[in-house]
């Protein structure tokens, strides 16, 4: 019990539901509506800025969200040059992050704001964005108290769009916790979010040369904050093909123990049985198929259900997505909003053009015209084996089975070599058991949705391909960022 229950309740957010949180949430957000947010490198000795890059609204591309100042090369060395370890006191560490979680919290307005216009997430996904990241500050500054080794030295953190603020801040505050210097390379579409939470880390009391920020290119500052001796640890979240690009640069430039502690892909399915509830199996899959565009890396991307049931409960689906409000991320009745760039754009419109001249799209909502929307839609397939990558977007699959084929599912599943979540509906006691025992897959639910991942509840992380673990927001993830006890080699 104790490994999941640390002595700190995580942070209580808003009721969507309530029109007081409505309007408390309105009035902070207002004044953020056209602001434009300037941002650029953080580094401890000065900058001397690359290229700007304007950020467009993913919603809305004539609305200039801001403009951030990429590294220049010098700047990711001075920053190398000038980083060093947090040497404080675990207990005053603790407490500096504990103080920035409540800036963030005290901030929620602009951050929800910065949050709909630079990452297109609903008010519903920033609220859970934030509340991720704060729990992850509180969870971490907690658990730096546990054990007094020392930290390994100077972490890079190198974080995706679909968590801005969340991920961002919990590697980040994991490496801090654990008394590291961290070097953080947010992802190019989305600076400015993290440009605010930088500031906020810093206002909290994290030494400048302790926490610095290199916004830029994968090319000139992830290569050079994977390949350098200065540098102790990698933390990366993304795909798996750049983790395994991370690994090898580590390998040739980096110290032999220097850990890659990485979150990456999933090919997540779900399997439906003919005893679950179907209402409630449609609720869930909407969530996990659609919720944030599909833009998580837990996100459903291949349900397989039983062949009775199937031509009803696709039904009801299809019914329910038709109700699906597509739009504008800054609206409260929006449920879907847009996916992160042109490209991605591009490349579901491709991918579902492709999927159409072979029949196999079974059904699909129109997207509004402007922004870069796309649609959720259901593709028909045999399985988990037709999926060739991570489709990461409002794409589902659908495949069916007959009842005597689960463990040939189960199978299917595993094969796919991903192991990140999974979902199983089912009213069946004993098939709970049967199914999750020989499943390899890092986060499976039962009888519910497959995101959102509870910090301090549900620690989250995969294997195979999914990622190396640790699982984030669990017991053992803060250790990989303190030194191993060694033991002493026999003469
Ligand atoms: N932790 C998130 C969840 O449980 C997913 C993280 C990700 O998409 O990288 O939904």
């Amino acid at each position: 019990a104790e490994l999941f229950a640390p002595e700190r309740p995580n942070s209580i957010g808003f009721d969507l539901h309530e029109a007081r949180d409505l309007a408390r949430i309105e009035a902070a957000r207002a004044p953020f509506r056209a602001h434009q947010w300037q941002a650029g490198p953080l580094i401890a000795v000065g900058v001397t800025g690359g290229e700007a890059h304007q950020v467009l609204n993913p919603a809305d591309p004539a609305d200039v969200v801001g403009q951030v100042v990429l590294c220049a090369a010098e700047d990711v060395e001075a920053a190398l040059a000038a980083a060093r370890v947090w040497d404080a006191p675990a207990t005053e560490r603790a407490a500096v992050l504990n103080r920035a979680a409540d800036l963030y919290e005290a901030r929620f307005g602009e951050l929800f704001a910065v949050l709909a216009r630079e990452a297109g997430k609903t008010p519903r996904d920033a609220v859970a964005e934030l509340r991720e990241a704060v729990d992850f500050l509180r969870y971490y500054a907690a658990r730096g108290l546990d054990d007094e080794r020392a930290a390994r030295g100077v972490f890079s953190c190198i974080s995706p769009w679909n968590f801005p603020l969340a991920i961002f801040s919990g590697q980040i505050g994991a490496a801090l916790a654990a008394g590291n210097g961290v070097l953080a390379k947010p992802a190019e579409a989305t600076g400015l979010v993290a440009h605010l939470a930088v500031q906020m880390l810093h206002e909290a009391g994290v030494p400048r040369d302790v926490l610095q920020l290199l916004p830029g290119h994968g090319a000139v500052v992830g290569a050079a904050l994977t390949g350098d001796a200065r540098v102790n640890g990698v933390c990366f979240t993304g795909s798996t093909a750049t983790a395994q690009r991370i690994n090898r640069a580590m390998a040739k430039g980096m110290a032999a123990d220097a850990p890659l502690i990485a979150e990456t892909g999933g090919l997540n399915a779900m399997i439906v049985d003919s005893t679950a509830l179907p209402e409630q199996v449609v609720r869930d899959i909407i969530a996990s198929a659609f919720q944030s565009a599909g833009q998580r890396c837990s996100a459903l991307r291949c349900v397989y259900i039983q062949e009775d049931i199937a031509p009803s409960l696709t039904r009801m689906l299809f019914g329910a997505m038709d109700e699906l409000t597509l739009g504008n991320p800054w609206a409260h009745e929006t449920d879907v909003g847009p996916v992160i760039d042109a490209r991605a754009q591009a490349d579901f419109a491709a991918y579902l053009d492709q999927a159409q001249a072979e029949g196999r799209i079974l059904h699909r909502v129109n997207a509004p015209e402007t922004g870069h929307f796309i649609g959720p839609a259901v593709v028909q397939v045999r399985g988990l084996s037709d999926l060739k990558r991570e489709i990461f977007g409002p794409v589902l699959h659908v495949a069916t089975f007959k009842a005597d084929q689960i463990d040939a599912v189960v199978d299917a599943v595993n094969a796919s070599g991903y192991g990140l979540t999974f979902g199983l509906h089912t009213r069946i006691d004993g098939r709970v058991e049967q199914v999750t025992a020989r499943l390899k897959v890092g986060n499976a639910y039962v009888n519910r949705n497959q995101i959102g991942a509870i910090v301090g509840s549900q620690p989250f992380g995969g294997e195979g391909l999914s990622g190396t673990g640790p699982k984030a927001g669990g017991p053992s993830y803060l250790p990989r960022f303190k030194t191993v006890e060694r033991l002493e080699s026999p003469a």
